[in-house]
């Protein structure tokens, strides 16, 4: 047992240690957002963009380079000064891979450590059936791709739908999966592949995505809506993800609405996303049709004139508007970025939604907030968010915990 003077000690200590480690991942977050934002930069660049010295500068490089990080590229002749080899994230020596488990299929794919997907070498397979699958199929992917290609993994980054418990890396809840819940699938398979994996729940990576890629690349303060399956939120305030005490913020979609409403998921009656998500639309319309109808042709048959579910679509876009303007006044964001299909089915009714949200919300914040309608794919947003994150834990920039991206900001 410590005697209080050695306790006492440690204790004085541990701020002076601390210090020196946490400033030399302040200066390589800025060198590397540095390159991620300007792509190839000589060392004097880099010198100038981030503030650093020339020695702090060569010696982060130095360790990016023993790290595989980044690359070397072509001389560079600069306004100033003698000309300089180019710095950039490695995409040729060295890739991560991203998978992303849905409900019905997975894709798996790799990129540089730029976080730009190299999309001739995407994997995509139907979702195993058990856990044991999954693992044997990824595994089995992941070291074929390693053994008939040159460039060195560093990194697998995973996203989940469900909630995850970041301190232990395990999967809480995944409804659509039960098998899932209790695993530690990031742990499984670093065990099986010999190099890290990170875990980042569906809507962190869609923030990742919007945040790093997207059109909130320096914004603070912005929310992101997704209610292409159920509905779930993502706000970032003051450039940190709202993650909660669990990492398990972020349930807009199961807010109630409708005190007497239709039967959740999550075992409560009349939540927002029984109303307002693609899959409340598609279960109200197959009700009224008495048979089950997919998302693609209900869109079909909307876009070409047939007005039979006009109501559905109105009660939709009218209680999302509510959930929207709830973000508005919780959260002041100056964006929300919205993905999901029924929207944009209907001509007219995201312009409609917009107004509505804006009459609903308090009209101070609601003047600051702009909202869009997201035109990417939200599958292919979650998988460049899951490169995000591998990148970003190799990197040592953003999380405090080993496995699971709950949240973002250094430190
Ligand atoms: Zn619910």
């Amino acid at each position: 047992m410590a005697s209080p003077s050695s306790q006492a000690s440690s204790s004085l200590d541990s701020p002076a240690k601390a210090e020196p480690s946490l400033l030399r991942r302040l200066n390589e977050e800025k060198v590397i957002s540095a390159l991620r934002g300007e792509g190839a930069l000589t060392r004097a660049e880099i010198v100038r963009r981030t503030g650093l010295s020339h020695p702090t500068v060569s010696k982060i490089v130095g360790e990016l380079f023993e790290a595989s990080m980044v690359e070397e590229g072509e001389l560079k002749q600069p306004d100033l000064g003698r000309p300089g080899k180019t710095i950039a994230l490695a995409n040729r020596e060295s890739r991560v891979f991203s998978l992303v488990i849905g409900a019905h299929r997975c894709s798996l794919i790799s990129s540089g450590l730029d976080g730009v997907l190299q999309q001739g070498e995407i994997e995509v397979f139907s979702t195993p059936n058990t856990y044991a699958g999954l693992l044997k199929k990824v595994t089995g992917i992941l070291k074929d791709q390693i053994s008939n290609n040159s460039a060195r993994v560093l990194g697998l980054g995973i996203c989940l739908p469900g909630l995850l418990d970041a301190e232990n890396e395990t999967v809480l809840l995944s409804p659509n999966l039960l098998w899932l819940e209790g695993k530690q699938v990031g742990l499984d398979l670093e065990k099986n592949l010999g190099f890290p994996a990170v875990l980042v729940p569906a809507m962190a990576a869609h923030y990742l995505f919007e945040s790093r890629h997207g059109r909130a690349r320096g914004m603070e303060d912005f929310v992101v809506v997704n209610y292409a399956g159920g509905l779930g939120i993502a706000a970032c305030n003051g450039g940190r993800l709202v993650d909660g005490r669990g990492g398990l913020a972020g349930e807009l979609g199961h807010v109630t609405v409708d005190a007497e409403g239709e039967l959740c998921g999550c075992g409560n009656r009349g939540c927002l996303e029984t109303i307002a998500s693609d899959r409340a639309v598609l279960n109200a319309v197959s009700q009224r049709m008495g048979n089950s109808v997919t998302l693609p042709e209900l869109i079909e048959r909307v876009r070409s004139g047939d007005r039979e579910f006009d109501d559905i679509f109105e009660r939709a876009g009218r209680y999302l508007a509510i959930g929207l303007a709830a973000a508005v006044n919780i959260f002041n964001p100056q964006a929300i970025f919205i993905y999901g299909k029924f929207l944009g089915a209907k001509e007219g009714l995201f312009e409609r939604v917009v107004e509505w949200t804006h009459e609903r919300a308090l009209s101070l914040p609601s003047s600051q907030c702009e909202i869009f309608q997201a035109q990417r794919d939200p599958h292919e947003c979650q998988q460049i968010g899951a490169a995000a994150a591998i990148i970003e834990k190799l990197t040592q920039s953003v999380s405090n915990q080993r496995g699971v991206i709950n949240e973002k900001g250094a430190a």
